[in-house]
């Protein structure tokens, strides 16, 4: 859930956007790339990503390679369209953004180049990046199930498909058809079950919708909590993050509202990623790799799984707290990049079915 704000910059528009959840983040330092380079050279980052906690993390690179970040914030749509507009003159060497679906969407869009190193081989698994290296992923989450224990009991909501299942006929909450988080769930249930049977799962959830979609993720828990719903789909970071943040009330709600994690056909929760690539015209393509493989570090993935309530993307990386609470859940192993191809389809799925 992104809301665009946008505020006008000296040398052209920049599309600044703020997350929900970052109050005060608008973060007026991004820059346009093109100044004079520091002795490393620069990098152009076009990033959806937007927390006062990556500054800290710029800066680190910097100090490691002496090359300079210029930042360029905006949600995934804005910087694909903005990309494809700057067309072969883009200044873009790295984008960056959340969820295999958005990633997917750029590659289409003809956004990224293939990068083949043996440090991204070797930090990230197989199965949460692109295969001929369009795009990698540094951190995962899983998209589960926020629920009411004194209404559902755990084995009520160990599978995908219970949650579609009569059991909870006007009893769930969750975001529209038009969340990139659902297409992805929807794409992996297509790639698991094939389109029939995830067309009658995504027509049980629209039956088992206790109110038409609204909101984001953490509204559909705090609607758990305020009693409308008995169960919720959501990404799993918002929870951890209601869960330790400084809000009182959200802290509350999940102190009575539990987090499952269902699992598909018994191989695991659906897990998906942030992550990114290097993009076509990259002009500084040698720095848009190593801002690429810093990324990639561990020592990257355990901030951002620490400042973003997200799960590290490598085996080998410890999950920092409060994350490594939630971290030893059994992941399904699917491709990212083969759900993700499939969001066209579950788009149109959705909307068969009812799905807002
Ligand atoms: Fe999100």
């Amino acid at each position: 859930m992104k809301f665009g704000k946008w505020l006008a910059a000296a040398a052209g528009v920049l599309a600044l956007a703020a997350c929900g959840q970052q109050a005060g983040n608008d973060q007026g330092a991004a820059q346009q790339g093109g100044g004079a380079g520091a002795a490393g050279g620069e990098v152009n980052l076009y990033t959806a990503r937007h927390y006062d906690s990556d500054l800290a993390l710029y800066d680190r690179f910097t100090q490691l390679t002496g090359i300079r970040i210029n930042r360029i914030e905006g949600n995934a749509d804005q910087l694909i369209a903005r990309m494809t507009s700057e067309g072969e003159r883009s200044p873009a060497d790295v984008f960056i953004t959340a969820d295999a679906g958005a990633l997917w969407r750029a590659q289409q869009a003809g956004l990224f180049q293939p990068v083949q190193s043996q440090v991204l081989g070797e930090a990230v698994p197989e199965n949460l990046r692109e295969p001929q290296g369009h795009w990698y992923g540094f951190s995962r989450r899983a998209r589960i199930v926020a629920y009411d224990p004194e209404k559902v009991r755990p084995e009520e909501i160990d599978t995908y498909e219970k949650l579609a299942g009569e059991r909870f006929r006007g009893k769930l909450c969750v975001r529209s058809a038009d969340s990139v988080y659902n297409l992805s769930l929807v794409g992996a249930l297509i790639e698991a079950w094939g389109p029939e049977r995830a067309g009658q799962w995504a027509q049980g959830i629209v039956a088992n919708m206790a109110r038409a979609p609204e909101g984001g993720d953490r509204d559909q828990i705090r609607a758990v909590g305020a009693g409308v719903c008995e169960v919720a789909l959501t990404n799993s970071y918002y929870y951890i993050r209601m869960a330790n943040g400084e809000d009182a009330n959200d802290r509350q709600v999940t102190s009575r509202v539990l987090l499952a994690f269902p699992s598909l056909d018994g191989q695991g929760a659906h897990v998906n990623i942030s992550g990114g690539g290097v993009a076509r015209h990259a002009p500084n393509r040698d720095n848009a790799q190593r801002l690429l493989e810093f990324f990639a570090s561990a020592e990257v993935q355990q901030h951002i799984a620490r400042n973003n309530n997200e799960f590290p993307a490598s085996p080998g990386v410890q999950a920092p707290p409060p994350v490594d609470a939630f971290a030893n859940f059994q992941a399904h192993p699917m491709p990212v990049a083969r759900f993700a191809a499939r969001q066209p389809e579950a788009q149109s799925l959705m909307s068969r079915a009812g799905w807002r």
